[in-house]
């Protein structure tokens, strides 16, 4: 009943031009993949472009960030409504990037979740540990705060919006992944803080993706976890050979 879910957060990069020829690759490649949500998150300057070449396919286009005001005097964001004029679908909140390099809290990240929620735009809204912070014995506690707070406020029916991402700080872009068993364990316990917040319903239909270092290599077996429910590709996402893999994954 939860439809996987594979998207690609390309950061900050491709140009317009490198942007349309890999979404051209990735069109061609996985035209007819009806079962598994495709989504790719390019940067503000390349979103034009990407809806126009996605027009028509089943790709969805996300942003990675917003400001959380519609308009006004806010110089240098980006709002919700905007995004959606743009063609997005989504938009990330809460990568450990703009947790760590640019100092987002929970709660300013809450404010964005109910921001795109008040729009109508899908939320991809990661969440995840530091080492230190799983290895101290408080990957339990972060993951609880980061749920509770940054979720905060949010209605049943706003929840049907939402898709949580798992990311442990420790394996993005580390090649370090998670093993099947260390992000299942963590799968299963955000899906129970899910059903303490908002329920039994929410917590069984909201999709759980992992991310940090998926690969080709590694695809398979996470998503043949029963609450791995797809992956948020960070540097595969960029080669258009591994992406196809990673979306076209065989759990068997
Ligand atoms: C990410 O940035 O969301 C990510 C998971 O990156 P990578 O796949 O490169 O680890």
């Amino acid at each position: 009943m939860r439809k996987p879910m594979i998207a690609g957060n390309w950061k900050l990069h491709k140009t317009r031009a490198e942007a349309t020829a890999l979404l051209a690759e990735l069109k061609a490649a996985l035209t007819g993949l009806a079962s598994v949500e495709v989504v790719v998150a390019p940067p503000f300057t390349a979103l034009a472009a990407a809806a126009e070449e996605i027009s028509g396919s089943s790709l969805l286009l996300a942003a990675q960030n917003c400001y959380p005001a519609s308009t006004g005097a806010f110089t240098g964001e980006v709002s919700p409504l905007l995004l959606k004029d743009i063609g997005c679908s989504y938009v990330i909140v809460g990568h450990s990037e703009r947790r760590q390099l640019f100092g987002e809290s929970d709660e300013f990240i809450n404010e964005k979740v109910h921001a795109l929620v008040e729009t109508g735009l899908g939320v991809i809204f990661c969440i995840g540990e530091t080492l230190e912070e799983r290895e101290s014995g408080q990957m339990y506690d972060v993951l609880r705060r980061q749920v509770r707070l940054g979720l905060k406020g949010l209605s049943a029916a706003a929840m049907a919006g939402v898709v949580v991402a798992y990311e442990p700080v420790w394996a993005i872009g580390t090649g370090k992944t998670a093993s099947n068993e260390q992000a299942q364990e963590a799968h299963a316990f955000i899906r129970a803080l899910l059903k303490e917040q908002f329920g039994q319903e929410i917590a069984i239909s909201t999709r759980i993706l992992y991310g940090g270092s998926v690969k080709p290599g590694n695809i398979d077996g996470l998503m043949a976890q029963a609450d791995v429910d797809g992956a948020l590709v960070g540097g595969a996402s960029l080669k258009a050979e591994e992406f196809v893999r990673i979306a076209r994954f065989n759990p068997a």
